[in-house]
């Protein structure tokens, strides 16, 4: 697993609290967290797209599944 808005791996017991931004689903990712690659993202007034170029598009509807 790789840090969606930093690259960085994920080490177990390391995880990092979200900004207020990302907890509310504003913020798009930057990297895969699949592979940690660089995504193209796409940021609308009404949500975002990230697309990994292995791994596909993720969205912000996507996100707000829960
Ligand atoms: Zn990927």
């Amino acid at each position: 697993m790789f840090d969606p808005f930093t690259g960085e791996t994920l080490v177990e017991g390391a995880l990092r609290a979200p900004s207020a931004a990302v907890r509310l689903g504003l913020e798009p990712p930057r990297f895969c967290t699949q592979c940690g690659r660089r995504m193209i993202v796409q940021v609308a007034p009404d949500g975002w797209w990230a697309r990994c170029s292995r791994h596909g598009t993720i969205d912000s509807l996507m996100n707000e599944q829960r």
